[in-house]
């Protein structure tokens, strides 16, 4: 069967990508349907602040795989102070809105970009026809399902419909989190990640000057980036979680820990496809936690400002479980067992806000898209729970078992199947295979993107 039309759903910046790397092989026409007003930025850059940062070097933030110096020459003759540090995402989110718009200025009639929420889709012959919520249908000889992660789930022992409308923040990326809130008020975040960083830098710079708490199992954060020699490795794959553990701790000992991580990367993928379940899951519950906070470092700028607000007493980072939330009052008192201990504590706060991180549990969504294709046997979750299903090849795999040639899917929600595909780098690589895979064809020049 010949693919004349793709259509992507979801146009952050997997889907963007999906649709550019498209234009940019001989391939089919591509629909991108977003149901945001602007296509391009997704949620990591267009909800930020100007303090939110990349935590990527501007080196390796390219969206091309096949020109990685591309970000760097665009940030060169926009903003050339910032090159070969960690840029504001929000400029990063300038740089995708342009590709995504110079690239449907070269090939309006193979780009078209819908604003509207697929909330269906279905077979037709040996294509696909997509439900919008606004009622119009798009036709398709391959769909790409680029939704991105699923919303935080609400913490156990909150029961949202029972607090005061502004004391829970269950998702922190829309509205001012940081509206009513007075010095004298304590916020408590949920989570100890990235995202509790990003709504530290927020509500400091939205002048809150009162005490965050956050609050996560282990009470670990994001490590901060340094200046390190690349360090290569040839590397035979350990074969087992123990044995890579043992592995980083030597390297650790012989090139630096963050060294160490970043020799590691190139096999992770690798790695997490050639483990089995049993091993997959053991890393999940005893080193997810550890690699995430080393991995996904964050910008020494950045790391100087929380460390900052952490000396001033306005920033406590809390190894804990959350118990019980009561309204009380003006505010909330929260009961929480501090690690390794029995006794609950108690916390009085104004505010909560839910940065216990993205998920990928499908089964959990309520997303009417995603509900439908589990309903229809299209997708199903891949076994651990941490997204869709897919093959090496991206393919969507159906509740038969069944992968299905011209359903994919790209972005976080693959990680079941590559692990490592969070971050720009892997995502553009993944989408450039997704396009050849689709143009059926060999990559024939850049088309002046
Ligand atoms: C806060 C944050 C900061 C990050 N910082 C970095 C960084 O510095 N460096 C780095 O390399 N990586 C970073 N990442 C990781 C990475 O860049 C993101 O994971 C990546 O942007 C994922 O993009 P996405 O398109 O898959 O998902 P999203 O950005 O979530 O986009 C998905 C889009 O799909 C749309 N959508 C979903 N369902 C439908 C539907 N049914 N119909 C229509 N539209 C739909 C949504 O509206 C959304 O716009 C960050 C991620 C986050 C969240």
């Amino acid at each position: 069967m010949t693919t004349d039309h793709v259509a992507i759903i979801g146009g952050g910046f997997s889907g963007a990508l999906q649709a550019i790397n498209l234009l940019r092989h001989q391939g089919p026409r591509a629909t991108l349907i977003e149901r945001r007003g602007v296509a391009g930025r997704g949620v990591a850059y267009s909800a930020a602040h100007p303090d939110h940062l990349l935590n990527v070097r501007t080196g390796n933030m390219s969206a091309l795989p096949q020109d990685p110096g591309h970000f760097e020459r665009w940030l060169e003759r926009r903003h050339p102070g910032l090159v070969g540090g960690f840029a504001p995402r929000l400029i990063y989110g300038d740089y995708l809105a342009e590709l995504l718009a110079q690239a449907r200025a070269l090939a309006p009639d193979r780009l078209r970009v819908v604003q509207g929420e697929a909330v269906d889709l279905v077979a037709v012959g040996e294509g696909w026809q997509i439900a919008l919520a606004d009622g119009a249908r798009i036709e398709a000889d391959a769909v790409v399902l680029a939704p991105g992660n699923l919303p935080p789930h609400i913490p156990g022992g909150i029961d949202a419909a029972a607090l005061p409308a502004d004391a829970f923040v269950a998702e922190p990326w829309g509205g001012d989190i940081a509206a009513g809130l007075s010095a004298d008020d304590v916020v408590l975040v949920i989570g100890s990640g990235l995202t509790m960083i990003d709504i530290a830098l927020l509500l400091d710079a939205r002048g809150f000057a009162g005490r965050i708490v956050a609050l996560s199992r282990r009470g670990l954060s994001p490590r901060a980036h340094a200046a390190v020699a690349p360090s290569t490795l040839d590397m035979r794959p350990p074969p087992n979680a123990v044995a890579l553990l043992r592995h980083m701790r030597v390297r650790s000992r012989a090139v630096g820990w963050r060294a160490a991580v970043d020799e590691v990367r190139p096999y992770t993928e690798g790695l997490w496809i050639a483990a089995d379940m049993a091993e997959r899951r053991r890393f999940l519950r005893h080193l997810r936690a550890w690699w995430d906070v080393h991995r996904h470092r964050i910008a020494p700028q950045v790391a100087e400002r929380i460390a900052s607000m952490r000396a001033a007493g306005r920033l406590e980072i809390v190894a804990g479980k959350l118990a019980e939330v009561a309204a009380s009052g003006n505010g909330l008192r929260v009961r929480y067992r501090p690690r390794g201990q029995d006794a609950l504590e108690t916390l009085t706060v104004r505010r909560i806000i839910n940065a216990s991180g993205p998920q990928g549990d499908l089964l959990r969504s309520e997303e009417p898209l995603l509900r439908r294709l589990i309903g229809r046997g299209l997708i199903r979750p891949d076994p651990l729970h941490l997204g869709i299903e897919v093959t090496q090849q991206s393919e969507v795999i159906g509740a038969d078992g069944a992968p299905r040639p011209n359903l994919l899917a790209v972005g976080p929600m693959t990680r079941g199947t590559f692990w490592e595909i969070v971050a720009v780098p892997d995502i553009r690589r993944q989408t450039w295979a997704v396009a050849r895979k689709l143009s059926n064809a060999h990559w024939v020049g850049g088309e002046g993107l």
